[in-house]
């Protein structure tokens, strides 16, 4: 009985392989494949939450059979003529590329993760490109692919085709909703557990933050953006003034507080800043929490209005810092050594080091940090006299400690911690040898930082400007705690080395004169609970910028500042 119906099935797949096949037959076995191959990741972190034999093959059973359903769902609605191949191929590569990511850096896809896809450029890509990205994409590509393009599908009329796709997907549905039912206490409770799990289901997870984002994203284009502060204007403290205000804002890519040597990390990551701090006028903030946890989320968030409670998380539509401070008439410039300013500075001047050949320094179209320094009093003589004249904001976006490729972003003769991983296979090296290529940008970014602080000295010392500084990391980094790398896990569930990020302020003698805001009232609140959300109101409350937008509440100076004027 069973040989005969295996012959018969036999038969019909040679007939299917031959004149084509019906949607049934192209669709049902790619889904399996995708379900058990393309979501090996999902099933060992099933299969790592312990439990009992018994209750982990009925985990394991019910959520593949769901994943198999849903896969199949999908595939059956796109199971036209024209339409199913391309489909299908796409989804199948999106599944291998999602399987070596989850892999090799524990991440999972969302929304906010694919929104960073999109805005990705060549030079992260090309971070991101290894032999094992090549074999992982043939192994859970291959053998679909070779299938899905063997033969078409059997072509029928319309009416046909249509009875034929919604059957199967009515009948996955089905399967989808019986398995939900009898499975239902432990898949629950496992999916309530285990929030990020569900991203982790491929390629569905894609198909969900795909949709999720053009749906964000259509409106947004017929959308104008808010205008914020219309009332902007400058203090009294700008009616005579001898130096106007240079104010340098370093936003930092990557830095976790974990590493920063003055968060009381063990090694020493920022010898140049506690030199500086030792001094006096610089002051460490131990506790800020970032708004994201990837640069396309809090880049943006950082110089919103709004505070993440208030959705400075989401697509901006409101106009930024920059536009403020524009706007009450100080000179704004955007440096940029990174992906770009995700859409910040769009309305300021800005320049990026992109085209910039500095021997020793940029190499390839990538450039160490320093890059940013080089010609700075010129860019600043160019900017609108007028404006110039009145104060500058400047925005230095650092490359920091941007991975994979940690070893990239520092040059060789800055390497302190040795040996260091040089692959962007992260598996590749000992995990002490990432942590020492990890440290080494860290204390990198303290040199960075270090060459900032010396420039702003010298102009305050020439008497230029009153000058000062705030570094901030836009995000922080999971280097293999609970075998999670890189960053980006949903905010929710993200680990605290992702969300706490190191921060630090320098003001001149001559701007803490100026504002009132001395170091020492600043060092007594160092420990403070911070956010991204107190950067815009702290940088127009420093600046003397007068406006409704600023809540005197959210600035991290103003406790220590003399009234405002
Ligand atoms: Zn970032």
């Amino acid at each position: 009985m069973l040989l005969s119906s295996g012959l018969v099935f036999a038969r019909r797949l040679r007939a299917g392989l031959v004149l084509g096949r019906g949607p049934w037959r192209a669709v049902w076995p790619l889904a399996l494949w995708l379900a058990v191959v393309g979501n090996v990741p999902l099933w060992q972190r099933v299969a790592a939450l312990g439990g009992s034999q018994g209750q982990l093959w009925v985990l394991l059973a019910g959520l593949g059979l769901l994943v198999w359903g849903g896969t199949g769902v999908l595939l059956s609605l796109l199971a036209w003529p024209r339409v199913y191949r391309p489909a299908a191929s796409l989804l199948v590569l999106v599944a291998a590329f999602n399987t070596h990511f989850m892999w090799q850096y524990g991440a999972v896809i969302d929304p906010t993760m694919l929104a960073n896809v999109v805005h990705t450029d060549a030079r992260e890509v090309r971070d991101l490109l290894s032999p094992a990205l090549l074999f992982t994409v043939l192994l859970v590509a291959g053998v679909p692919l070779w299938w899905i393009w063997r033969q078409p599908l059997r072509t029928r009329r319309w009416l046909a085709q249509t009875g034929r796709n919604a059957g199967g997907a009515v009948l996955g549905l089905l399967g989808v909703v019986l398995i939900t039912l009898l499975t239902y206490q432990s898949l629950a409770s496992l999916m309530r557990n285990h929030k990020s799990l569900r991203y982790m289901i491929n390629p569905l997870n894609s198909v969900y933050a795909a949709t999720r984002l053009a749906a964000d994203q259509l409106p947004q284009q017929v959308r104008t953006l808010q205008p914020v502060g219309e009332d902007a204007h400058l203090g009294a403290r700008y009616a005579q003034q001898a130096r106007p205000p240079l104010l340098v804002l370093v936003v930092g890519e990557t830095a976790r507080a974990q590493n920063w040597g003055l968060d009381g990390y063990a090694r020493p990551t920022t010898p140049a800043l506690a030199r500086w701090q030792a001094q006096g006028d610089l002051v460490n903030f131990s506790q800020v929490q970032s708004c994201g946890t990837n640069t396309q989320v809090s880049v943006p968030c950082l110089f919103s209005p709004l505070t993440r409670a208030e959705g400075g998380d989401k697509t901006a539509e409101h106009e930024s810092l920059l536009d403020v401070l524009q706007r009450a008439g100080l000179a704004v410039l955007w440096l940029d050594n990174q992906s770009g300013c995700k859409g910040v500075c769009e309305r300021v001047p800005n320049a990026s080091t992109r085209e910039r050949q500095l021997p020793g320094l940029c190499e390839g179209g990538e450039c160490f940090d320093e890059a940013m320094l080089h010609g700075l009093d010129d860019r600043i003589a160019a900017l609108d006299p007028q404006r110039r004249a009145r104060g500058v904001v400047l925005v230095l976006h650092q490359m920091g400690s941007h991975g994979p490729a940690y070893f990239k972003r520092t040059p060789p003769s800055r390497k302190p911690f040795q040996p260091e991983c040089t692959s962007n296979t992260l598996s590749d090296c000992a995990a002490a040898d990432l942590v020492n290529a990890y440290d080494n940008t860290v204390a990198y970014t303290d040199h960075f930082l270090d060459q900032t602080l010396t420039w702003l000295q010298q102009r305050a010392a020439a008497g230029a400007n009153d000058t000062g500084l705030i570094y901030l990391s836009d995000h922080g980094e999971s280097l293999g705690e609970n075998g999670l790398y890189l960053h980006g896990v949903p905010y929710a569930f993200a680990p605290q080395q992702q969300t706490h990020v190191p921060m630090v302020a320098w003001l001149s003698p001559g701007l803490q004169q100026r504002t009132g805001v001395r170091a020492d009232c600043l060092r007594a609140r160092a420990d403070q609970a911070l956010s991204h959300d107190h950067l815009f109101h702290s940088v127009l409350g420093l600046m003397g910028v007068s406006t409704q937008a600023y809540q005197p509440a959210l600035d991290l100076f103003g406790p220590c500042a003399t009234p405002r004027g």
